[in-house]
C-alpha cells in the first residue's frame, strides 16, 4: 500500500525541527524527505542530511528541468522537493514527511491532496522571538526578517488538517504522534491493509 505524506509547516523557531527529529526516533516508519536549498549551511549541518545545500545556478537548473514537486523563495533563499524520489518513496509504500513552508504545502496539496497537513504554532509571537534570539545561529538581521515572515506564514493556519501548539516540548510531540497514528487509522488505509477482511465485511 502507498505509504502518507505528512507536510509539517511552522515559522522557524517554532521548534518544528525539534519535533520532527523527535517523531522520527519514536516513529522509525516515518522517514523525512530531504529538500534541496540554496541557503549557506548554518554550524552542524552537513550536505545530505539536514538538506541537499548548492548554489543557485544548480538550483534553478533542477527547478527548469521539473525536478521539483514544488519549490519556494523563503527569506531570500530557494528550497524545493525533490519529485521522483518523492513519489518513489511513497509507491513504495513509505511514510514520508515533508518539511516545507505554506507556498510548498499549497503545491503539495494540488498533487497529493490526502496528505496531512500539520501547522505547528509558538505559543506567542514574544516566545518565537525569544527562541529565535537563544538559538545563536542567525544575525540579528536574519532574525528580524523570519520574525516579520512568521506572521504571514501564521497566517495560513486555516490551510491545514491539524495545529499544534508547542509549548511544551513533549506535550506536541505526544500530539505529533497522535496525528501519524490517526492517519494510519484512516479508513482508506485501513481497508488496504485489511482486505480479506474488509471484503469480507463488505459482501453482501
Ligand atoms: P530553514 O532555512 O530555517 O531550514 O528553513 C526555512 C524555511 O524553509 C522553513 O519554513 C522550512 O520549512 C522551509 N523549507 C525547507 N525545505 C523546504 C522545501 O523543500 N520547500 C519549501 N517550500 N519550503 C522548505
Amino acid at each position: 500500500m502507498p505509504g502518507t505524506l505528512f507536510i509539517v509547516t511552522a515559522p522557524s523557531g517554532a521548534g518544528k525541527t525539534t519535533l520532527v527529529r523527535g517523531l522520527l526516533d519514536r516513529d522509525p516508519q516515518v522517514q523525512l524527505s530531504i529538500s534541496y536549498t540554496t541557503r549557506a549551511p548554518r554550524p552542524g549541518e552537513q550536505d545530505g542530511r539536514e538538506y541537499h545545500f548548492v548554489d543557485v545556478p544548480t538550483f534553478r537548473a533542477l527547478r527548469d528541468r521539473g525536478e521539483f514537486l514544488e519549490w519556494a523563495e523563503v527569506h531570500g533563499n530557494y528550497y524545493g522537493t525533490s519529485r521522483v524520489w518523492l513519489k518513489e518513496q511513497l509507491a513504495a509504500g513509505r511514510d514520508t514527511l515533508l518539511e516545507i513552508d505554506w507556498q510548498g504545502a499549497q503545491q503539495v496539496r494540488k498533487v497529493f491532496p490526502d496528505a496531512v497537513g500539520v501547522f505547528v504554532l509558538p505559543p506567542s509571537l514574544e516566545e518565537l522571538e525569544n527562541r529565535l534570539r537563544g538559538r545563536g545561529t542567525d544575525s540579528d538581521d536574519v532574525i528580524s526578517r523570519r520574525l516579520l515572515g512568521a506572521r504571514g506564514e501564521m497566517r495560513h493556519v486555516g490551510e491545514f488538517d491539524y495545529v499544534i501548539i508547542n509549548n511544551e516540548l513533549h506535550e506536541a510531540l505526544d500530539d505529533l504522534v497522535a496525528v501519524v497514528r490517526a492517519a494510519r487509522l484512516r479508513y482508506a488505509n485501513q481497508h488496504l491493509r485489511h482486505l480479506q477482511y474488509f471484503a469480507f465485511l463488505e459482501q453482501d
